[in-house]
């Protein structure tokens, strides 16, 4: 690393203490930046580089709630506003107890670069809170959702912060979030969150968008080296929104998925997983994967493995940060893994991304290859602006038409910098040279 970028990544170990996500986040940015810093000396004179990585405005709140039992509860609310040079502030909320401020920083910052990519004017940020939603009524869901909201209402708006969902906020919860917004404030402001329901401003093929990205964005990747997705043996991870229609679009276009995960465990089944009874098990019940063993014959549920001992040919991490290791990276190149495309934000470890590389697999980042769930999003806002719906096609053929172009420009700047292949390096470079040419178009 270029000691500009090394001294700036000093300073932000020192000053965000406890936060090693976010340092990880720094880190893996910047170590593919030292060509474009070394080419563009204005970002230097301009210290682009240390303003990109302090937040603009961090908001941390209480949020009180009562829960069914008639006892105050009380966790803790975070938005990250991290970077408003091409657009409002874009990204999602996380409720999962894991959450705190530095997990929030790292999952902001990405979501600057990846925003950058899908060329659709938008900014990065991100929120959350470290309530569990795991367990809890309806009720406790919902009178959480509105104290949240309470305080968050004040910060967010359609041209300034428009948040959506990330792990523990689908579409139940947005609907809570949008209900309380609209009270508040007394506005039919539908852009100002995303993910909402079809019938009040929700986009059509929204809750599909990051799985199938993924898919296709994978799909891309593979058709460089003469393949396809068709006949590909693919193991993912997780069994949320990403997850699930991952599972659809690669079924879709002929590969055979092998797993799906959650805390119960992994399942195998040889057979082809089964999309329906997983969406019933997962979105209709609420269970967990080990329901969906109990009702498939032939499939087999392991726990306190790893789903990435099962051999296959596409990997697509769909579950959550550092969940693959460079022992995980390992086994997958051993039993011959052509590609590994993250569904999830960050889900590879260092050493597992530089194994993947070592080995020649083609890896795509998370920044780039999950970048389709936020750019529906950002058609989601046009629509509510238009106030003209798009069909599920018309939606779908955008997002395949914008999985295309953040494959292409992640290629061709790879290639550009002398790394063909390395869509670390292309996601990384053409999404940060976005942001700091419009900070320095816009001043200090
Ligand atoms: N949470 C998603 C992400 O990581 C989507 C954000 C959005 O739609 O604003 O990109």
């Amino acid at each position: 690393m270029l000691s500009d970028l090394q001294d700036v990544y000093d300073q932000v170990i020192r000053r965000n203490h406890g936060e090693p996500e976010f340092h990880q986040a720094v880190r893996e940015v910047f170590e593919s930046l030292d060509p474009v810093i070394a080419k563009h000396p204005e970002y230097r004179e301009h210290a682009i580089i240390s303003r990109i990585v302090e937040p603009e405005r961090q908001i941390m709140f209480r949020v009180p709630w009562v829960d069914d039992s008639g006892k105050v509860q009380v966790n803790r609310g975070f938005r990250v506003q991290f970077n408003s040079a091409l657009g409002p502030y874009k990204g999602g909320l996380r409720f999962h107890p894991s959450v705190n401020l530095g997990i929030i920083k790292f999952l902001g910052f990405e979501q600057i670069f990846k925003n950058s990519l899908t060329g659709r004017g938008i900014g990065g940020g991100k929120g959350g809170s470290d309530f569990d939603p795991h367990g809890r009524s309806d009720g406790e869901i919902m009178r959480f959702c509105q104290s949240f909201m309470t305080e968050l209402h004040r910060h967010i708006g359609e041209h300034t912060d428009v948040p959506a969902g990330d792990i523990g906020v689908g579409g139940r919860e947005i609907g809570y979030l949008y209900g309380q917004y609209k009270r508040l404030t007394d506005r039919a402001e539908m852009g100002v969150l995303t993910g909402k329901g079809v019938p009040w401003g929700g986009s059509r093929g929204r809750t599909e968008a990051t799985g199938y990205g993924v898919v296709i964005f994978a799909d891309r990747m593979l058709q460089t080296v003469g393949q396809a997705m068709e006949g590909q043996r693919v193991v993912i991870s997780g069994s949320g929104n990403v997850a699930i229609y991952a599972v659809e679009k690669a079924q879709e276009l002929g590969a055979t998925v092998l797993t799906v995960s959650d805390s119960s465990g992994y399942v195998v089944d040889e057979a082809g997983i089964d999309l329906e009874l997983l969406k019933q098990v997962k979105e209709v019940e609420r269970g967990r994967v080990s329901d969906y063993v109990a009702r498939r014959p032939g499939s087999r549920l392991v726990q306190g493995g790893r789903v990435w001992d099962v051999p296959c040919t596409v990997a697509l991490p769909c579950a959550t940060q550092n969940e693959l290791d460079h022992h995980a990276a390992e086994t997958l190149v051993k039993n011959g893994v052509a590609v590994v495309a993250e569904g999830a934000n960050m889900p590879s470890t260092p050493d597992a991304v530089e194994v993947f590389r070592d080995s020649h697999v083609l890896f795509g980042p998370g920044k780039a290859a999950n970048a389709g769930g936020v750019a529906t999003s950002a058609l989601e806002m046009a629509q509510n602006a238009s106030r003209e719906p798009l069909t599920f096609s018309e939606v779908t053929s955008k997002l395949e038409g914008i999985m295309e172009r953040i494959h292409f420009k992640c290629a061709t700047t790879a290639e550009e910098y002398g790394c063909p292949g390395d869509y670390v390096l292309g996601a990384n470079i053409a999404g940060f040279r976005k942001v700091a040419d419009a900070m320095l178009e816009q001043g200090v």
